[in-house]
């Protein structure tokens, strides 16, 4: 007449839960994703129309069109669009590895690199050089790789 004391097995099972599935909506990749790429956002940079995309998408998209438009809608954006420093850490922090692997893709394409480092030096002509802008300009006295890893990051010692 007795059970064998299965639910306690059954228990342990449960609690093994796994830290994204068991609390509030999913989230994928897909929530993410650049509408350049398809593939998820890397230092995303919004526009003034409010659209996101990876910078390196922004930055080739501007050196082959010389175009300061958004690449959705053509909304034409102004000033030098910055990396959305909330969104850019939120991605990082829920999917650490999908963006280290782009990280380093992105780094060993010529194109992609030649094209924010252009990028990233046309936005520091676009600056004035005020003296009480809080944040200075990185000068490029590092190197080509220092200017080209700062435009990559969008800050100089998020990835050290
Ligand atoms: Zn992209
Ligand atoms: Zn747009």
């Amino acid at each position: 007449m007795e059970e064998p004391q299965k639910s306690y097995v059954n228990t342990m099972d449960l609690e093994r839960d796994e830290p994204l599935k068991s609390t509030g909506p999913q989230i994928s990749v897909s929530e993410f994703s650049c509408h350049c790429c398809y593939d998820i956002l890397v230092n995303p940079t919004t526009l003034n129309c409010g659209h996101s995309f990876c910078r390196h998408c922004l930055a080739l998209w501007w050196a082959s069109s010389k175009k300061t438009e958004c690449p959705e809608c053509r909304e034409k954006w102004e000033g030098f669009p910055k990396v959305s420093i909330l969104l850019r850490d939120a991605i990082e922090k829920l999917f650490p590895d999908a963006i280290r692997l782009r990280f380093e893709d992105i780094q060993q394409n010529n194109d992609i690199v030649q094209s924010l480092a252009a990028f990233q030096k046309y936005g520091n002509d676009q600056i004035p050089l005020a003296p009480n802008t809080g944040r200075a300009n990185q000068q490029m006295g590092g190197g080509f790789f220092s200017g080209v890893l700062t435009a990559l990051t969008g800050e100089p010692s998020s990835w050290s």
